[in-house]
């Protein structure tokens, strides 16, 4: 009948429409990547992020939908020093995309050409170590997230050459936002130089190396490991020796645990985020989450003196 075919006419253009505007299915493990992919890809991109900002990057709840957005995927974009080796590999292998399969094109690993600090000199998992290939959180230091965008925009325009253009104007804008941005995150941390602090776990490694604040006390006896009664006891003395007054902690990790270290050492607890969306007003935004973590840090700072 006429009528029903120019009906499905019209829905099959609108839907080829619907297409032609994202061009590019783009997947990121974690909340950082999905953030950057998105003002890299702007309205030629739909990003979908797998993991939640709230939720431990390292163990992630894996569920039957994950694979269904991974098996649409184009680009899939993931840290690539075993940070989400507990989790990825089984929902590739379930999704069965071979544009987005290890060493395909379409696979990105935004390690690569970012030097990774606590490489350990021998491999040994047998702890439980979760950084075994060294400290996956390297995002943290705005200066590999100047790195990573760079790469996905190359990535994007390989994998959509009409739309390349629009890929390298937008990383234009975001890294010149991420570079004013950072020299004044410089000046903040500025008169902090050389303060140490305590950090849950080994996630500020990086920002310590960038902003100048020492970074080599943590609660967890080993990366993924549970803080012990004699591991905090450990720290605790730590802290009154290096004079430490602040503890860094993230919504997924026990901010109860954070409170009784500081209660007993005279520090403040302050509540940060590696991921966007795990702090207010940082949703979908690096910068503004790195923005929201430096005040927090040095309000902390102003607090403990
Ligand atoms: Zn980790």
């Amino acid at each position: 009948m006429m009528p029903t075919n120019r009906y499905l006419a019209v829905a099959l253009t609108l839907l080829a429409a619907a297409h032609a505007s994202a061009a590019l299915h783009v997947v990121a493990t974690t909340p950082e990547y999905g953030a950057i992919a998105a003002a890299v890809g702007g309205d030629k991109a739909t990003v979908v992020t797998l993991a939640k900002p709230t939720e431990d990057p390292h163990f992630v709840d894996a569920k039957p939908s994950h694979i269904v957005t991974l098996n649409r995927a184009d680009v899939l974009i993931e840290g690539g020093a075993e940070l989400e080796g507990g989790w990825l590999p089984p929902l590739l292998d379930g999704a069965r995309n071979t544009k987005i399969a290890v060493g395909a094109p379409g696979h990105i690993r935004a390690s690569e050409g970012i030097p990774l600090l606590d490489v350990p000199a021998v491999l040994d998992r047998s702890q439980g170590d979760i950084h075994a290939a060294g400290n996956p959180h390297f995002m943290m230091d705005p200066q590999n997230a100047r790195v990573v965008a760079k790469h996905l925009a190359d990535a994007f325009c390989v994998h959509d050459a009409p739309s390349c253009s629009v890929y390298k104007a937008n990383l234009a804008g975001f890294l010149a936002k991420l570079d004013a941005k950072t020299a004044e995150w410089v000046a903040a941390l500025a008169p902090f130089k050389g303060t140490p602090i305590v950090t849950y776990h080994p996630t500020w490694r990086y920002f310590a190396q960038r902003f100048g604040l020492v970074s080599d006390v943590f609660l967890e006896p080993k990366p993924g490991i549970p803080p012990s009664p004699p591991h905090l006891a450990d720290v605790m003395k730590k802290m009154n020796d290096q004079k430490i007054r602040v503890v860094l902690v993230e919504p997924f990790q026990s901010r109860k645990t954070a409170e009784a270290v500081a209660d007993r050492t005279s520090a403040v607890v302050v509540d940060v985020c590696q991921f966007p969306g795990g702090l207010p007003g940082t949703q979908n935004d690096y910068i503004a989450l790195i923005d929201a973590d430096v005040k927090a840090i040095v309000a902390g700072f102003q607090a403990a003196k």
